[in-house]
């Protein structure tokens, strides 16, 4: 008896002591994992939206970059802390779905494996090509595409990456296969780019939209449904007759599952209102990035949004026959 009373006192205990560590919570740094290069789109976003973070919740929001196998690998790492406590967390962005179908060997569930904090952001890409390519708009950059497939090379940031499903999309509606080069992220990319090491990419404007307009590099189109205000002169594919290549590249955050309901309910509040704050809004809006209504920018939107994406990139890749290993 005596014995029973003592272990339900420790039982009570520790639940008094993790309810108080899901009051304070954060009390001390919280890392966000973005699985993509350091410097590139999704860690420029991942570091706007964590330091707004910050400032909410008065704890340094630090940023870890684990690159690799489409951002399987970084996005793993996270899912192997489960039971989470809120202080490992990931952005990440469509490709935490369509991964799902592209890496037969993941050892995570995209939607059970996480706990879903918000989708909060759409970033839209562009067309781009080394300063040099001999072609002055996106009809003569087609043209010579297929006057010259051998000799053209193709940059993206892994298998399932954004920056990849949009090249391929992009070649499937010209009908052409050319030589492509993965990356960990479009940071190291554009570097070769710029460079001059390799002829084209798609890439979110976050990263691009400085360098086209510096002439670094050139603009041809953008895979969006309307022009875009970031680099108001490139066409959108649609207006260039190929309305089927589009990208949405939406972002989330997300927490590994396990991760109490009070801290995720805090940090789905908390990057709500990061996102309300003037400099967050516009670092990210003068990059052309579009922030989500705030009622959309919750739990239940992300995992609703996830579950979807997962059964239509299932159906997009396999079509494609497209099949990664990490
Ligand atoms: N996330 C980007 C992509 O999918 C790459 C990056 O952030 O470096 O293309």
């Amino acid at each position: 008896m005596l014995k029973r009373t003592a272990a339900a006192a420790v039982i009570s205990l520790a639940a008094v002591t993790t309810a108080a560590a899901q009051q304070d919570y954060p009390s001390k740094p919280v890392t966000i994992m973005m699985p993509y290069a350091a410097g590139g789109p999704g860690d420029t976003i991942t570091r706007i939206v964590g330091n707004g973070m910050t400032k909410v919740l008065g704890k340094q929001f630090l940023v870890e970059n684990v690159g690799g196998a489409g951002g399987t690998i970084g996005t793993q790492k996270v899912a192997a802390t489960a039971p989470g406590d809120g202080y490992s967390l990931l952005i990440m962005h469509f490709g935490h779905a369509a991964n799902s179908a592209l890496y037969p060997n993941l050892r995570y569930d995209p939607v059970t494996d996480f706990e879903h904090i918000g989708m909060f952001a759409q970033s839209p890409m562009a067309i781009v090509a080394k300063k040099d390519f001999p072609a002055k708009d996106f009809k003569e950059f087609v043209a010579y595409l297929k006057a010259n497939p051998s000799k053209i090379v193709h940059g993206h940031a892994g298998l399932g990456s954004a920056s990849h499903m949009c090249g391929l999309s992009f070649l499937q509606a010209v009908d052409l296969k050319v030589t492509t080069v993965p990356y960990k992220g479009t940071a190291p990319a554009l570097n070769d780019l710029v460079g001059r090491q390799f002829d084209f990419m798609c890439d979110q404007t976050v990263n691009i939209a400085q360098p086209v307009k510096a002439g670094m590099i050139k603009g041809y189109a953008v895979p969006t449904k309307t022009r875009l205000e970031v680099l108001p002169d490139l066409p959108t594919t649609a207006e260039m007759g190929m309305p089927n290549v589009t990208m949405d590249v939406w972002y989330g955050m997300w927490a590994p599952k396990g991760t109490p309901k009070p801290v995720v309910d805090k940090l789905s509040a908390a990057l709500r209102d990061a996102l309300k704050d003037p400099d967050v809004k516009g670092k990210l809006t003068s990059m052309g990035a579009e922030i989500l209504p705030d009622n959309q920018i919750n739990s239940e939107t992300l995992r609703a949004q996830v579950a979807r994406e997962v059964v239509r990139w299932k159906d997009t890749i396999s079509k494609a026959g497209i099949v990664a290993t990490q």
